[in-house]
């Protein structure tokens, strides 16, 4: 056998790993990876300048509709700018849903400001515009031309809502209630690239949205993220602060604190590749997303998020709620079943309510976000995930229900 036919048999479709396990959401780079990145080595254009740096931020703005956009080391980088430019300024108070990955409220920490942890909604599990409207009228004062959070005596600031899991936070409620309030929208909409909000794609809506590419997000550039706005003053501004704050290239005059928060040319690079196949990826994610709700759907006591009428969800990870009261199992119960079969699965993240991290920072009527963390278990959902795999997943749930009725 040649040394071509062995590799091209260890490249068998599917998301396996080499022992047999089905991971959790690995990267899918089958496109143009190799070429570009090569392109960046061949022509020694391997740092911050060059010229997919530029292209890969075109290609992200225009596919999402935002007329500007500012590449970035990585999402957290992309969201702590993002705050400053929005006017985030030490002592203020960011609003967040308690139930999201820590890193958009540590992003508000590096900022010098607090979050305020707000609930998510049971259907979409996405932050509640109604808890985030009863916080901001009976919660806080407008004092001197501020709005006030009346137990802490800080500004509040800017809502920062959470797309989790790939499905859109209910936009037009969030932006209405920040317009009402002076509040700035920044955005982390890492999990729903791709996602639609009314018809139109996530990223064009609130006034700084903020995409990861990390290895397990929509697309990957192995580390990377990105600031994206329709507005000029705040896209110059994202890029001087991301750029160490340089007044004067020539002479390195800097007029403030920046930070070197630029994407490489070689991630970009990848992100070029990764853009051209966006599209499919959302598609397979959606097409997975549908195949696993049939299949699970006569299991009595598991039941997944549920998709609004007016998103289309990136479906990011697919995840499960168990009720054990119906099931007859509980999540860890379900979360072991699945280890023993070589299938890797996650609990959500802890509730930032209840994060020691964050254990300073004030929150407000938390209750659907304690009781969704406690039943969740996201299921493997990479885009390479074969049929096959599919099936070795529905079959171990399957077996489960089985084995307790
Ligand atoms: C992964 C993730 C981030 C962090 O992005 P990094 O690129 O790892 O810094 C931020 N927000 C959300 C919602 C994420 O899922």
């Amino acid at each position: 056998m040649s040394n071509t036919e062995v590799m091209s048999m260890s490249f068998e479709p599917g998301a396996a790993l080499a022992d047999g396990t089905i991971p959790l959401c690995v990267p899918h780079l089958n496109g143009n990876e190799w070429r570009y990145v090569k392109e960046c080595l061949d022509s020694n254009w391997v740092s911050s300048a060059g010229p997919f740096v530029s292209k890969f931020e075109e290609s992200l703005a225009s596919y999402v509709g935002a007329k500007y956009a500012v590449a970035t080391v990585n999402g957290t980088a992309a969201l702590h700018v993002a705050l400053l430019v929005a006017g985030v300024e030490p002592g203020d108070e960011v609003i967040l849903p308690a139930l999201t990955f820590i890193a958009p409220a540590n992003a508000v920490r590096y900022a010098g400001a607090w979050p305020v942890f707000i609930d998510v909604d049971r259907n979409h599990w996405q932050l509640d515009p109604e808890k985030v409207e009863q916080f901001l009228a009976q919660q806080c004062d407008w004092v001197d031309g501020e709005l006030r959070n009346r137990s802490t005596n800080r500004r509040v600031k800017a809502i920062l809502p959470v797309d989790i899991l790939g499905h859109p936070v209910d936009l037009d409620a969030i932006i209405t209630l920040a317009r009402r309030f002076e509040l700035a929208v920044v955005e982390d909409a890492t999990e729903s690239l791709g996602a639609k909000y009314k018809e139109k794609r996530v990223g064009q809506h609130s006034d700084l949205v903020c995409f990861s590419f990390n290895g397990n997000k929509i697309i990957t550039t192995g580390g990377g993220g990105m600031v994206v706005t329709q507005d000029p003053v705040l896209a110059e501004k994202t890029r001087y602060l991301t750029t160490q704050a340089k007044d004067n290239p020539i002479e390195y005059i800097h007029g403030e604190i920046g930070f070197n928060y630029r994407l490489t040319n070689v991630q970009a690079a990848m992100g070029c590749a990764q853009m051209e196949q966006l599209d499919d990826f959302v598609e397979t994610k959606r097409e997975n997303a549908r195949k696993y709700i049939s299949a699970l759907a006569d299991l009595p006591g598991i039941s997944t998020m549920s998709e609004a009428d007016w998103a289309n969800s990136a479906w990011w990870l697919f995840t499960v709620v168990v009720d054990p009261k119906h099931s007859g199992f509980s999540r860890p119960d379900l979360f072991g079943a699945l280890s023993r079969e070589k299938i890797q699965a996650r609990p959500l993240w802890q509730p930032l309510h209840k994060s020691p991290a964050h254990a300073g920072s004030e929150a407000f009527r938390v209750e659907v976000a304690d009781s969704i963390h406690e039943h969740a278990l996201s299921l493997p959902s990479s885009v390479g995930l074969s049929g096959e795999e599919m099936a070795r997943v529905v079959a171990a749930v399957h077996n489960l229900a089985k084995s307790v009725a």
